[in-house]
């Protein structure tokens, strides 16, 4: 019998007390961990705190809806949930939708004190302002079985960078973005003209190449290509015959097309890739035949962050501050209410 007790006790030792003991002991490796964190992941410490913030005079932001020109209040978070939903994949890795979270809300504060709309402090075109979507719609384009994951990997993302935004000397920069930036970003002065954007420069990312906004073509015939300049051009003449008249002439600092020449014209990229519908200016034109042929590498104008870009870096463990400071040079990223 008391054999049994004893046995019994070593049974209870083994299955209750030792795995009990072995939790503690990953406890308490964590919290030597958390000790030992740089700097930085004591920011992104702080940062994964969902405790309510109070905005202040940012709380409330008034959104206009383009399509039925109704002005609606919302929370700022709460709408930033919606645009960065609507800007970026929900399969991005975590960290670089916090880049995007932060980018969002950048530029919305940047938005409400550079006030575009009369009644308004952003609309929902992203043609115009910055990309919206309701949440119901957003669901409904989910898979059933991500809908809940996704949304909740979404408000996660923007409650872990609360209150988050990128300062130039103290003030919200114009936190440009694009989809992918073919291999390197563009400066502002090449594709809007102006200047005083001095965080915005020409910087390299790897791994852009892997995603399908990377590279894609154009393939034009005569015909097709007339009718498209004409657009702008009535009097557009080419000579098909002379390799010459259809020729890149000035390419910028970030290898995109500056100028090009279309027989008696010459145009400047961002001309060219509107008019052709070409999905950015780094391109390169060759004949296929009878075609004229556009190999494009990257998506959208190149300013600033790049999505795709900001995905590769957070694959390689880079947290959503190491993106942000690869693509907006000498930027601090900052409380909005120490504006
Ligand atoms: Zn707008």
């Amino acid at each position: 019998m008391r054999k049994f007790f004893v046995y019994l006790f070593a049974f209870l030792m083994i299955f209750f007390l030792l795995p009990a003991l072995l939790t503690n002991r990953g406890e308490v490796s964590a919290s030597v961990k958390e000790e030992n964190t740089s700097k930085e992941d004591n920011l992104e410490q702080e940062n994964t705190n969902t405790e309510e913030y109070d905005y202040k005079q940012y709380g409330i932001i008034k959104l206009l809806h383009k399509s039925t020109n109704e002005t609606e209040e919302v929370p700022l978070d709460t709408y930033l949930c919606n645009v960065v939903s609507a800007e970026m994949p929900a399969d991005y890795e975590k960290e670089a939708l916090k880049a995007q979270a932060i980018v969002a809300r950048t530029y919305t504060i940047y938005k409400i004190q550079n006030k575009k709309h009369e009644n308004a402090d952003i609309c929902d075109d992203s043609s115009c302002c910055q990309a919206w979507v309701s949440k119901e719609t957003r669901l409904s384009r989910w898979d059933e079985d991500k809908r809940e994951s996704n949304w909740k990997k979404i408000e996660e993302c923007v409650n872990e960078t609360k209150g988050k935004i990128i300062t130039y000397e103290g003030k919200p920069i114009n936190a440009f973005f694009h989809a992918n930036s073919g291999g390197k970003t563009e400066i502002p002065v090449n594709v809007w003209g102006g200047t005083g954007y001095p965080y915005l420069q020409v910087v390299e990312t790897a791994g852009e190449e892997g995603y399908d906004q990377y590279e894609s073509e154009v393939s034009l015939t005569k015909e097709e290509l007339i009718d498209k300049l004409e657009t702008k051009y009535s009097d557009i003449s080419i000579d098909f015959n002379n390799q010459d008249d259809i020729k890149i002439l000035e390419y910028t600092n970030s290898g995109r097309v500056k100028t090009v020449k279309f027989g008696n014209h010459n145009l400047s990229g961002v001309e060219a890739r509107t008019l052709l519908g070409l999905r950015s200016t780094n391109f390169e034109i060759s004949r296929d035949g009878d075609n004229i042929k556009f190999a494009v590498k990257g998506y959208g104008h190149g300013v600033g962050m790049s999505q795709t870009g900001a995905d590769s870096l957070a694959k390689e463990g880079k947290n959503c501050f190491d993106i942000i400071n690869h693509f907006y040079i000498g930027v601090q990223i900052t409380d909005v209410n120490s504006l």
